[in-house]
């Protein structure tokens, strides 16, 4: 089996086919400490892409609460129990299996199935911080308290190197070379599953009525218009933009994905040791339990936590943080200059304009052209 390069393992690992990054890759990045669980981006994918029939239980972007909540049940917790130890070395290197390299003999990925009714409680443990083992008000005996929960949307992640695509053996599946966007040729497709089982993220899903399997297709059609996703534009708390990310050694700083995964190492890729080196990253919730974070995003993310809490004095960052959920449009470079935050396109021509301080405007109490009184809110 070929090695491929998985720059968030900082190793080759196994994968069954040979390596090739697309010309670039499709990204999201998401601010945890943001995001307020309104759901209005599932509702944005749903509506757009998945409201026909045998579609009913499928949630393309869904939005968990973790540690308790999951879609489809304990899908995290059931694939790391499979692929045991997960240790990493002090430079960053991880020493476990990958889930292709953990598969058994037979099998091309360590995979589990989940069942129909796994699929069917997409919003459980959703504002659960105590395991629905709390009675009510409990959580205020003892207080400081160490009951916490954080919100967790998740899409598919068009992974580096797919476990869906590795599993199919239709080969229905395929990564554009455009924009490594992972897509099912549903020509191809024939439902055997193999892609539901092996995808780790539990990211595509069987339809019952096409019998085949269907999954997020990174809106594309807005993605070659320049537009960001649905789920993206649609997001309340302006916790996301999507873009383009570079492998570390190209990467560039004037690039807002690039930035806050590579230049200032505050997103990162969720549950890496898995493998895929998947391409939605997190920055990471400052209150939650560190251990929990760990397993989840790996050992960097103590950093990346340490480093959040320090933006204020960072006012590139603080201005990219301000472009967040300001256009419709692909940010392809942005500037922060004498406080504004300005957003550019692929053609490189300006988007949006931010200050990163709002100007307080305080308005004259009585109003003498209207006659009216107002008042100013601090
Ligand atoms: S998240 Fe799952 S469905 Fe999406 S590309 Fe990766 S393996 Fe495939
Ligand atoms: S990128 Fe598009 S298809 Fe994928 S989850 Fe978001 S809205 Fe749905
Ligand atoms: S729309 Fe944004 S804030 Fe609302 S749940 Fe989705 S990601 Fe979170």
């Amino acid at each position: 089996m070929p090695n491929v390069e998985n720059w968030h393992l900082k190793r080759d690992v196994a994968y069954p086919y040979e390596g090739h990054r697309p010309a670039r890759q499709w990204a999201i990045v998401f601010d945890l400490n943001k995001c307020i669980a309104c759901q209005t981006c599932t509702l944005a994918c749903k509506t757009t892409w998945t409201s026909g029939k045998g579609q009913e239980y499928m949630f393309w972007n869904n939005v968990e609460t973790k540690p308790w909540g999951g879609f489809p049940l304990a899908w995290d917790l059931r694939i790391l129990e499979k692929l045991g130890r997960q240790d990493w070395a002090a430079n960053g290197e991880y020493l476990g299996k990958t889930l292709i390299e953990a598969a058994p003999p037979t099998e091309r990925v360590l995979h589990f199935a989940p069942k129909d009714e796994d699929w069917m409680y997409p919003n459980i443990g959703e504002d659960d911080c105590g395991g629905g083992t709390l009675d009510s008000g409990a959580h205020l005996d003892s207080l400081p308290h160490d009951k916490w929960f954080f919100y967790l949307p998740r899409t598919c992640a068009h992974c580096t190197y797919p476990a869906c695509l590795a599993a199919c053996p239709r080969k229905a599946i395929y990564k554009r070379p455009e924009d490594g966007i992972v897509l099912i040729d549903q020509s191809r497709c024939k439902g055997y599953g193999e892609c539901v089982r092996a995808c780790p993220y539990k990211k595509s899903m069987y339809n019952p009525w096409t019998r085949t399997s269907e999954k997020c297709i990174g809106c594309y059609p807005a993605v070659e218009q320049g537009i960001q996703p649905q789920c993206v534009v649609n997001c309340i708390g302006k916790i996301r933009v999507m873009g383009f990310i570079s492998p570390p050694a190209v990467a560039r700083a004037d690039n807002p994905v690039d930035f806050l995964v590579h230049e200032k190492q505050l997103a990162l890729p969720y549950y890496p040791q898995l493998g895929l080196e998947p391409n939605i990253y997190y920055i990471p919730p400052i209150h939650a339990d560190p251990q929990y974070l760990e397993q989840m995003f790996g050992p960097r993310v103590h950093e990346a936590v340490a480093r959040y809490k320090e933006l204020h004095k960072d006012p590139e960052a603080a201005g990219l943080l301000c472009l967040i959920g300001g256009t419709e449009r692909i940010i392809h470079r942005f500037t922060v200059k004498a406080g504004i935050a300005v957003g550019y396109d692929e053609k490189d021509e300006e988007i949006l304009r931010v200050p990163v301080t709002e100007t307080p405007f305080e308005r004259a109490a009585f109003d003498e052209k209207l006659g009216a009184v107002r008042n100013n809110n601090p």
